[in-house]
């Protein structure tokens, strides 16, 4: 927890990739007094949770990066400039005292700021469950929402469930490490990616389609799970030693209209100097939509509004410093 009054010139809300490069833009460019608040136990949002292992090809600079990769990288560019990092400290609410300071709400305690950077991707990421009590049950102890170290799953009989990208990519992903990967859904076509789809039809993959989860079964963790074709009802039970459910995750981001947030969409509305309604307070990366412009919610974009953001921040605390804090190649950092 904070102590009080400890006051910093910007605070972001999320150590997502755009959060990060903020991080680095605010600490190390403008050497602004900078914290972080996560609400996760780990930094690289997205990139962390959703597709630590995929590569990404059109980050500047890079052909091609693994997203953990980039998520590190990032990690270590915002943190040579110590910035205040707070993990597992998700922020609940935003209010402007006395003097324009804002107060920070968090699930632990308070935290002060003169600006304000939300960088808050989606929202807190929560999972869409199957809503199914017996598999419910085998949370972490077979089943899993996110894949974090794919080596847990070495010679495993693992079923995958999901016609997404996400599903499809792990069951790429997990073909050459697990003894042996089902990937179970309830359409007859995927979502993913075109070139994905195809390499998973050439691929080891047992590909159950149209069929659902019906049962998990398990004493103390699961051991088997029964599922059934939604067109014929035929059922199957399959010996599994983990099931990983990629369902997508809930958008909740009806925290940020209680802080007085004007919104479009499920995005926080900013203009071209990513203000958002609030003074002193700012929006970039998935989080934010820029009205007059056109909404990509892509690493490259977010990148850009960061430092946008950030300059701007810089100018409204003091008036006096240029927008433009001159280029890193010139500094001495
Ligand atoms: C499968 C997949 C593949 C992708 N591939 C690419 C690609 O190839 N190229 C590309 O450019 N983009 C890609 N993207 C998109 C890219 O990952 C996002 O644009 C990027 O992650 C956005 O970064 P962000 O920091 O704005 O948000 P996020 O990455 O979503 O991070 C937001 C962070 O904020 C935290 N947070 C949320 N609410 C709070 C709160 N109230 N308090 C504290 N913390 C909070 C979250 O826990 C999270 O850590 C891909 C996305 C997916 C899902």
């Amino acid at each position: 927890m904070s102590k009080p009054f400890d006051l910093y010139d910007i605070t972001i809300i999320g150590a997502g990739p755009v959060g990060l490069f903020a991080a680095f833009y605010a600490a190390g460019m403008r050497g602004m007094r900078t914290k972080i608040l996560e609400a996760l136990g780990v930094t690289g949002g997205q990139l962390t949770v959703l597709y630590p292992e995929k590569y990404i090809y059109d980050v500047p600079g890079f052909p091609k990066i693994l997203a953990k990769d980039l998520a590190k990288q990032l990690e270590v560019q915002a943190m040579a400039y110590k910035p205040t990092l707070i993990l597992d400290e998700k922020v609940v609410d935003l209010k402007r005292l006395d003097g324009g300071i804002w107060e920070l709400q968090t699930v632990k305690g308070v935290h002060f700021s003169k600006t304000v950077l939300i960088t808050a991707g989606h929202g807190a990421f929560t999972p869409r469950k199957l809503g199914n009590p017996s598999v419910e049950r085998f949370e972490n102890m077979g089943v899993y929402y996110s894949v974090t170290d794919k080596w847990m799953f070495k010679d495993k009989k693992v079923m995958i469930v999901g016609g997404g990208d996400s599903a499809v990519d792990w069951a790429l992903n997990l073909k050459d490490i697990a003894a042996e990967v089902i990937l179970v859904h309830r359409r007859g076509e995927f979502r993913a990616h075109e070139g994905s789809v195809i390499e998973l039809f050439h691929s080891p993959v047992k590909i159950m389609i149209p069929y659902e989860v019906k049962e998990a079964y398990g004493k103390d963790r699961l051991e088997a799970v029964k599922i059934f074709n939604n067109k014929t009802n035929e059922e199957v039970v399959l010996e599994v030693d983990a099931l990983i459910l990629q369902l997508g995750h809930l958008v909740d981001v009806s925290l940020f209209k209680g802080w007085g947030l004007e919104m479009e969409g499920n995005a926080i509305k900013v203009n071209g100097r990513m203000e958002t309604n609030l003074p002193g307070v700012y929006a970039a990366g998935d989080i934010a939509h820029q009205t007059d412009s056109v909404k990509l919610a892509l690493l490259a974009t977010g990148f850009g509004q960061a430092a946008i953001a950030v300059n701007v921040a810089k100018n409204y605390i003091d008036p006096k410093a240029s927008l433009f804090p001159g280029h890193s190649s010139e500094k001495r950092m």
